[in-house]
């Protein structure tokens, strides 16, 4: 027996690793295993860290920032000459990654977490088997299992061609050359981010999207104007577009797809598929240990991420629902917390904030005016555009608007939906707000500071209740 432990993680993305430091912190055992290594060394972070969240930031950064210099000449800044260098812009991304999955290593090493590099198999509820990059295995045991994971891109049926000009999104965000013409499918948040970046850094994109209405999931006011911006910056977003096929040939691809009823036929340079992702969970478990799964293939837990077994937890995208970094790091510090038997709140899963990274971003908390018009809630918005506050003109970044919905019942905020530059960042006011189960008379009497974009959330909780100073109201009171 290799090691006992009180706590054992599988995975180390914002799900596991947070798990692994909280759980050690709290005094108990704790192994992180790690299945991505480099010469029998882990490499921390998950998706996230290594070829999600932050490498399409980082990569959305320098994209906007060539745009940005695009449009100084209107202040009167002659930039002269632009152009980017692709291949330092990828190493400068590979830099921030490293700086950050190192710095997860550092945490462990703060926190006395003890973690290694192999591919991990629950053999019964308290043996875990590892499997090291030379081929030996060996044996733990642990009190407890956490399982984070993660997920894996899902294929299409059929589509591939040994990941050259047929990519996901890991591999699209790891090109060195720019793409004269880009195809991908799937217009939600990982279509939109990757098909952003190559747009301002010049290809041309089309987002194949299957469904008929664009991103459903957002406000209605909101997806309406986003597609709008978002096709007006190049974007070519097919909506009821379904991909049938393609197929490489010459270094090209042929794409299929059937648009009201009729196929068309593209060529591209690289097709991306970006149709959402599946949970993880291959050779994961023997089969006598009898685990759910459900039939979508995500782990089943009850509210507190227990699974069937009730010393083996799951977290993060393995158990499905919204795949977000900050839902599984939310629930990695619940699972924590219980099993050290520490009075923990449940995750409000109502108020989990959404973002996607374009420009400008897209950002909401809460319900939508339809889904809240669905529920039956006696209903008012309120809404004010970036187009006249004070410091989006300063700045020349004006499109979009903050909109608010609030509960006439209790005058509770239901729901806060951000399009605009700085969306991610605004949002949270919004969300801290309603986790303090803010009225939105609160919020109204809350001081803004002047100028900022926040002042848009303030005239839109204002306009809600009829008392906009900046616009012209509705309804007065
Ligand atoms: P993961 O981060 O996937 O980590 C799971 C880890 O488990 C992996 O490192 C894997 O190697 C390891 N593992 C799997 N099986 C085993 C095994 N048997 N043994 C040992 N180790 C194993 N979310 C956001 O909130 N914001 C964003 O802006 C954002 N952008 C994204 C952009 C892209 C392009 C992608 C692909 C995703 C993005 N996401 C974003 C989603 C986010 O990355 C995931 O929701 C998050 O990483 C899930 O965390 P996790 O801990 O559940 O799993
Ligand atoms: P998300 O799940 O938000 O990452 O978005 C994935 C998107 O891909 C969804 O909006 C799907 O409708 C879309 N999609 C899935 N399969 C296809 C297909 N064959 N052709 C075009 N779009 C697709």
């Amino acid at each position: 027996m290799a090691g006992q432990y009180d706590v054992i993680i599988i995975g180390s993305g914002p799900g596991g690793y947070v798990s692994a430091i909280r759980c050690s912190q709290l005094g108990l055992k704790t192994l992180c295993i790690e299945k991505c290594g480099n010469e029998g060394k882990p490499i921390l972070g998950g998706t996230c860290l290594n070829v999600g969240c932050i490498p399409s930031k980082a990569l959305l950064d320098t994209s906007s920032k060539l745009i940005e210099m695009e449009k100084l000449s209107s202040h009167g800044i002659d930039a002269g000459e632009i152009s980017v260098d692709i291949s330092t812009m990828q190493s400068r991304k590979q830099a921030v990654v490293k700086s950050l999955t190192q710095g997860v290593e550092g945490l462990f090493k703060l926190n006395k977490v003890d973690f290694l590099n192999g591919k991990a198999f629950i053999k019964t509820k308290n043996e875990i088997i590892v499997e090291t990059s030379d081929g030996s295995k060996d044996s733990y045991t642990a009190k407890n299992i956490i399982v984070a994971t993660g997920s894996s891109p899902i294929e299409l049926n059929g589509i591939g061609d040994e990941r050259k000009n047929i990519i996901t999104s890991k591999e699209a965000l790891e090109l060195e050359e720019v793409p004269a013409n880009i195809a991908i499918i799937g217009a939600g948040a990982i279509g939109l981010e990757i098909g952003s970046i190559w747009n301002r850094l010049g290809s041309n994109v089309v987002l194949l999207e299957a469904l008929n209405e664009f991103l459903p999931q957002a406000d209605k006011q909101i997806s309406k104007q986003s597609l709008r911006i978002l096709k007006n910056q190049g974007l070519d977003i097919k909506l009821g577009a379904k991909v049938l096929n393609a197929e490489s040939f010459n270094n090209k691809v042929k794409v299929i797809y059937s648009c009201d009823s009729v196929e068309h036929e593209i060529i591209v340079d690289k097709l991306i598929s970006a149709v959402g992702r599946k949970p993880f969970t291959h050779s994961l478990f023997a089969e006598d240990l009898n685990l759910e799964i459900n039939s979508e293939g995500c782990v089943v837990v009850d509210e507190l991420c227990c699974t069937s077994i009730p010393n083996i937890y799951a977290i993060g995208d393995v158990i499905g629902g919204q795949m977000l970094a900050h839902k599984a790091s939310e629930e990695a510090v619940m699972v924590s917390e219980n099993i050290h038997k520490q009075a923990s709140s449940k995750v409000d899963y109502n108020l989990i904030p959404s973002v996607i990274y374009t420009h400008p971003e897209i950002a909401w908390v809460g319900l939508s005016e339809e889904d809240a018009s669905k529920k039956g809630f006696d209903l008012s918005t309120g809404s004010f555009p970036f187009s006249i506050n004070g410091r989006a003109l300063a700045s020349g970044d004006t499109e979009g608007f903050v909109k608010t919905i609030v509960d006439n019942k209790n005058d509770k905020i239901i729901g806060v939906h951000i399009l605009g530059s700085n969306a991610s960042e605004l949002l949270q006011q919004a969300v801290v707000a309603m986790r303090m189960n803010s009225s939105a008379e609160d919020l109204s009497r809350t001081i803004f500071s002047h100028p900022s974009l926040s002042e848009a959330l303030h005239e839109s909780i204002l306009s809600a209740k009829g008392k906009a100073i900046h616009l012209n109201n509705r309804k007065k009171k």
